[in-house]
């Protein structure tokens, strides 16, 4: 899924990559491109009546889609 995967020290603070996580601090689902990640926010309007942002990420530099103003 990843071409490039940097070796990170695991005592990385969390607070600097929380926009990788879900709250419950499993990774989030990761997509390869901008489109990508704003078609599956879409889907999840579509569906479920979510309105999910599309940001990308500074820790897996992918994209990922989450419900935090922050990314408006
Ligand atoms: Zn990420």
């Amino acid at each position: 899924m990843k071409r490039r995967r940097p070796r990170l020290p695991p005592t990385r603070p969390l607070g600097r990559i929380a926009s990788h996580f879900t709250k419950e601090g499993t990774p989030k689902k990761a997509y390869r491109t901008e489109r990508e990640a704003r078609s599956a926010a879409q889907l999840a309007w579509t569906l479920e009546k979510l309105e999910l942002n599309s940001y990308r990420c500074d820790h897996c530099h992918d994209w990922h889609i989450g419900r935090s103003s922050r990314f408006e």
